[in-house]
């Protein structure tokens, strides 16, 4: 089965998309099968791995009203043969448009509406190693299909003075769906994410951080870089755009530290 996450943060801009994208595409460079599932209406994780939202025929919102399975709806990633990308490898991605904003109103009147992304990923079997799903900026019904689905939680945040109130909501979200919804969900870890050390309070909150959540918090960092913000407007991963930035081996090291941190212990 696969490793199922979903990369989660109610507050808006904070680098969930660039995480996700960048996750999917990290993971792939090291050898293993992924499926990215853009669980926005915005689709920035569909654009950014190179899939048009505009022309998608099949997309999350069809298989969330169960007309399709995920095998129907998913595509590839999609960088061409030019311009030197082909040798990177590509992972499916699930993609997403506007139409998801009707699924909210639409699945209110559904049964299990809240299980449907679980019950979808449930019949994929053996096909990949992670599931990567990038979640909307909003502790919604779609969110919370995402950590229905999910074993665990990866947290990017800013070190900013108000990231630590936004985590208190969403860390007892993430404990209620534990009690009662779903016994599987951990945090997996927090990400710091757009860091930049030479400011002091953001280095302050790195260190707040680890001293309250320990080794909930990756060793990876991921800095402020601007190949990163970038890549998406040519509808390329930061890694695969520029494997060599610093973010962009900052996201490579923290692909290996999931795998590391998720392997199943040696018998
Ligand atoms: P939303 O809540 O709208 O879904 P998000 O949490 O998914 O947003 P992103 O879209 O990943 O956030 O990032 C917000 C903006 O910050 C984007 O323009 C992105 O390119 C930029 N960005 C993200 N990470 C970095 C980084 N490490 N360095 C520089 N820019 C970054
Ligand atoms: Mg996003």
């Amino acid at each position: 089965m696969a490793k199922i996450f979903c990369v989660a943060n109610q507050k808006g801009g904070v680098g969930k998309t660039t995480t996700s994208v960048n996750l999917a595409a990290g993971l792939a460079a090291i050898g293993q099968k992924v499926l990215l599932v853009d669980l926005d209406p915005q689709g920035n994780a569909t654009m950014g791995s190179g899939v048009d939202k505009r022309n998608l025929e099949l997309s999350v919102y069809d298989v969330l009203l169960e007309e399709v399975s995920i095998e129907e709806a998913v595509c590839s990633s999609h960088w061409g043969d030019d311009g030197g990308k082909k040798h990177f490898p590509k992972y499916d991605v699930l993609g997403a448009n506007r139409d998801l904003a009707g699924a909210e109103v639409e699945l209110v009147s559904l049964q299990n509406r809240e299980m449907r992304l679980k019950k979808a990923l449930a019949s994929l079997g053996g096909t990949y190693d992670f599931v990567v799903i990038d979640c909307p900026p909003s502790l919604s019904m779609l969110t919370l299909n995402g950590l229905c689905a999910a074993q665990g939680v990866v947290v990017p945040m800013q070190c900013e003075y108000f990231a630590l109130e936004g985590l208190t909501d969403l860390v007892n979200t993430i404990k209620q769906v534990h009690a009662n919804l779903n016994k599987d969900l951990k945090i997996i870890g927090l990400l710091r994410v757009m860091f930049d050390p030479r400011v002091t309070l953001q280095q302050q909150v790195s260190d707040q951080l680890k001293d309250h959540f320990g080794d909930k918090v990756f060793n990876a960092v991921i800095p402020r870089n601007v190949r990163l913000a970038e890549a998406p407007s040519y509808g390329l991963p930061g890694v695969v755009f520029d494997p060599l930035a610093k973010g962009s081996q900052a996201f490579l090291e923290f692909a290996q530290e999931i795998v590391d941190r998720l392997k199943p212990p040696q018998k």
